[in-house]
């Protein structure tokens, strides 16, 4: 899943202050399991907002909202209605689903409420940890399932970089080194001959800036646009 913390909280307010009617729309999905933007997330902070606006003495009409997904138009389309009472929207979905909310409401001023980190899992409860920087060329069936783009501290593609100590990495010592992980697996598993050989470089053409997926099966089901 997508793992995003909340923006520091005067960096949201100073967004906000010059707006007077403003709606906090929050996301069920990734941000509200790992506590950045979900439903309560989005009530807590609409009140922190009345309480500081209000000590400031400024009027403000905070509303809330929380979508199932920001990153799909179905959902976006469900506010509508609450969108033109306001001046601003203030979304705590990641950074996909607030350029989203954007593009759907380009007369209004969108702002972020969260800083969106990284592709995840949950490790144990409230430990979210990167493994996946969507390369677009995954590698991880040779290398045991364990992704040394984004496990590695410098990202090597073909082996470690020499540096190790004792296992660890040699840039965080707190760290497994990724490359030595990859080798126990392969070897455990009687798979290290997959690692012998030189890989080509990543193929970056398969990491399109901004990516872009149309899948088939949706095309003919839906006859959906050429978007
Ligand atoms: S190789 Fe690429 S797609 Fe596969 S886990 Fe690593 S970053 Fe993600
Ligand atoms: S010590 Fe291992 S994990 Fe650290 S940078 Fe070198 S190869 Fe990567």
């Amino acid at each position: 899943m997508i793992i995003a913390s909340r923006k520091p909280f005067e960096e949201i307010k100073k967004s906000l202050t010059p707006y007077q009617n403003i709606l906090v729309v929050g996301c069920g999905t990734c941000v509200a399991v790992c506590l950045a933007g979900g439903k309560k997330e989005v009530g807590l902070l609409a009140s922190q907002l009345k309480m500081s606006f209000g000590i400031d003495q400024k009027k403000v009409h905070i509303t809330e909202e929380t979508l199932e997904r920001q990153c799909d138009r179905e959902f976006l389309e469900m506010i509508r209605d609450k969108v033109k009472d306001t001046d601003c929207l203030l979304s705590l979905a990641c950074g996909a689903g607030v350029q989203f909310l954007a593009e759907t409401y380009s007369e209004k001023a969108v702002f972020p409420g969260v800083n969106t980190t990284f592709i995840g899992v949950a490790e144990a409860a409230g430990l979210w940890t990167e493994r996946c920087r969507a390369c677009g060329d995954c590698l991880l069936a040779v290398t045991g399932g364990i992704c040394p783009r984004t496990t590695c501290t410098k990202g090597l593609n073909n082996g470690p970089c020499g540096g190790m100590i004792e296992g660890k990495c040699e840039v965080d010592p707190e760290r497994s080194c990724a490359w030595v992980s990859i080798y126990d697996r392969l070897a455990r598993e009687g798979r290290l001959t997959q690692i012998e050989s030189m890989r080509p470089p990543a193929d970056f053409r398969r990491r399109t800036k901004p990516g872009k997926v149309h899948h088939p099966a949706y095309l003919r089901r839906y006859h959906a646009g050429s978007k």
